[in-house]
């Protein structure tokens, strides 16, 4: 299918690029790796007239620890993610969820800034980005502002963006010792998104004891939902088999599912219960190594 025609510009620095957004406003698109906006332009369920492509701006890629944070960059791909060995180390819960998306044609294009600025709930970063406290950088006309992830998602495709900043880097608390995460999430066939997903990164005190946990579900809501309850009935507690079953129940609770092609309601919840025990418990064993 062939999308409506529209006007290409190719900025080479940030200024440049929130120019153009101000400029053109609502009629203009960040045009990043195209994984999403495209298809949507050729469905026709979206009809930018401006695309503003930001591929040719440097030094937006990146994946790096600096000061108390894992920073990556606005125009990081998913393969970089999911070839890096600090991802891959220290991050396991982000090679899990990179690895699983689309197939390593999308992977390639494919940005995190993207994927999350996107605000589609079926898709799988920001269940993990809400279990690790991330915080969204971006930059616009009066300068940066850091969002939380917490807050960013505001309704079906919609985020606490305006509409002429840009995502220019993605901010993760460094994981103090004795954490371990992991994100687990059933597709209908290899490459499609979520019928379900759960993330879920902890940290466990000296004596064994969760001492902070997020937990995040994909696809099961108008956004990511973040599993508050769930949260809070593992903070303090020894994880066993009682406080995971409650802390999965909690969980599956929290998620507003509707029923589509990809089944009814109480499949999905039972779903949000058993992915989110299997992640408890795989993220478990990771912190504990
Ligand atoms: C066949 C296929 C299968 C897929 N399967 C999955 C899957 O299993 N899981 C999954 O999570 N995703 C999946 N996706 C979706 C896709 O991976 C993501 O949505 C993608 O990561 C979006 O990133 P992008 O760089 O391609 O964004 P683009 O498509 O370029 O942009 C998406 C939206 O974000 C905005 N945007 C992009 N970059 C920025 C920025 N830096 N600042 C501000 N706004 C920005 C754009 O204006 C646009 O509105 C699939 C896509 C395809 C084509």
């Amino acid at each position: 299918m062939i999308p409506p025609a529209f006007e290409y510009l190719r900025p080479n620095t940030i200024p440049e690029a929130i120019a153009f957004l101000q400029q053109y406003g609502d009629d203009a698109k960040i045009l990043s790796g195209g994984q999403s906006l495209i298809p949507m332009m050729k469905f026709r369920l979206a009809r930018p007239g401006y695309l503003i492509d930001i591929n040719r701006i440097s030094g937006l890629s990146y994946i790096k620890e600096e000061g108390g944070y894992l920073k990556i960059g606005g125009l990081t791909r998913e393969a970089e993610l999911e070839n890096s060995l600090l991802i891959h180390s220290k991050y396991p819960i982000i090679f899990d969820t990179a690895r699983i998306i689309a197939d390593p044609q999308v992977r390639n294009m494919a940005t995190l800034a993207g994927n999350l600025a996107h605000g589609d709930p079926a898709n799988d970063h920001p269940a993990t980005m809400l279990a690790l406290g991330a915080q969204v950088v971006a930059v616009g006309p009066q300068g940066e502002r850091v969002l939380p992830i917490e807050s960013f998602f505001v309704t079906l495709f919609t985020t606490d963006l305006q509409h002429d900043e840009i995502v220019s880097e993605i901010r993760i608390p460094t994981p103090p010792p004795r954490s371990g995460g992991a994100y687990l999430k059933l597709e209908r066939k290899v490459g499609d998104f979520a019928t379900a997903g759960v993330a879920v990164q902890l940290t466990l005190d000296g004596g064994g004891l969760c001492q902070n946990v997020g937990i995040g579900l994909t696809n099961v809501g108008a956004t990511p939902v973040k599993a508050s309850k769930a949260e809070e009935s593992l903070r303090g507690r020894k994880l066993d088999e009682a406080t995971i079953a409650q802390a999965s129940q909690l969980a599956a609770d929290e998620a507003q599912p509707s029923s589509d092609l990809r089944g009814p309601v109480e499949y999905k919840k039972g779903l949000v219960k058993e992915l989110t025990r299997r992640a408890l418990a795989r993220a478990y064993e990771r912190a504990g190594k």
